[in-house]
């Protein structure tokens, strides 16, 4: 068994025996998977405190053909848990968990989730990660461009929201769809802006993803 380092995020944490834990973690190069801490839940352990959900760490750990087995961590970031709505972590969390397979490398998947996490998990960034991870996994339509006219990343941040399709647009697309529907009542427009609408942008992501995910 080759001895790996590498930083992870850790995702979910069982209690195992008396004394130990398996963790889910992501690494950032050698992706998601699971990993033994030996005698983490003892009082003397090292490495008590560098593990708990959510935080980010450097490790060192064996990984033959089955589960990792944890040596050495070193702790980067543990997330303020009487500042962050725990909602909000295990939405975060638990959606990666799903949508990324056993052995799965992302880097850029990785550094999104970090961000997630040094930001703090606000709800924009909550939200706007989530969009990221289920449209570049295919669960959502592409929100790198505009669906209408599709003006790509250089130049497009995503607005304007269908709260149908989950189609994202831009402002001038926007325009000209408020310009076709100038007369029709306002509580049923369907497209509506992403940032003044953030607790309703949740409440679709959370439903969708207890629906599909
Ligand atoms: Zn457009």
């Amino acid at each position: 068994m080759a001895q790996l380092k590498d930083e992870i995020i850790i995702l979910k944490s069982i209690n195992f025996s008396e004394s130990d834990k398996i963790l889910s973690v992501f690494g950032r190069n050698t992706g998601k998977f699971s990993i033994l801490a030996k005698g983490i839940r003892k009082l003397t352990s090292k490495n008590r405190g560098n593990l708990q959900t959510a935080s980010i760490a450097k490790v060192s750990f064996y990984r033959g053909s089955g589960m990792g087995v944890l040596t050495e961590s070193e702790l980067l970031c543990m997330p303020d848990f009487t500042l962050i709505k725990l909602k909000n972590i295990e939405r975060v969390l638990r959606l990666t968990n799903k949508v990324i397979q056993e052995d799965q490398t992302d880097t850029k998947t990785y550094e999104a989730l970090k961000s997630v996490i040094m930001n703090g998990f606000s709800q924009d960034a909550v939200n706007r990660y989530r969009i990221f991870l289920l449209s570049s996994n295919g669960f959502l339509p592409d929100w790198r461009m505009c669906s209408k006219c599709s003006r790509n990343n250089t130049e497009f941040k995503p607005e304007y929201f269908n709260k149908e399709s989950f189609e994202v647009y831009c402002q001038e697309c926007y325009n000209n769809y408020i310009k076709a529907n100038k007369s029709t009542n306002n509580s049923k427009t369907i497209i509506v802006s992403i940032e003044n609408n953030k607790s309703l942008i949740t409440k679709i992501l959370d439903n969708y993803i207890k629906e599909y995910i």
